[in-house]
């Protein structure tokens, strides 16, 4: 599961790709924040989510 720290505490905030795609808004696990991710925001942590995410669907032979 790709995750990105948390704007006000650090701590890491698991995120599932499909649902940032459609603009969900997560909750800070340790702090309550509510945050949006967003593609644009997140491009990079995202492309390079996306592409462990492939690189592993090939390994597991699925779509
Ligand atoms: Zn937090």
């Amino acid at each position: 599961m790709p995750s990105i720290p948390c704007p006000k505490c650090q701590a890491n905030i698991e995120f599932n790709i499909n649902e940032v795609l459609k603009a969900k808004t997560f909750t800070c696990s340790a702090c309550k924040t509510v945050i949006t991710l967003t593609y644009e925001d997140n491009k990079h942590t995202l492309d390079k989510a996306k592409k462990e995410l492939d690189k592993l669907k090939d390994e597991l032979g699925i779509d």
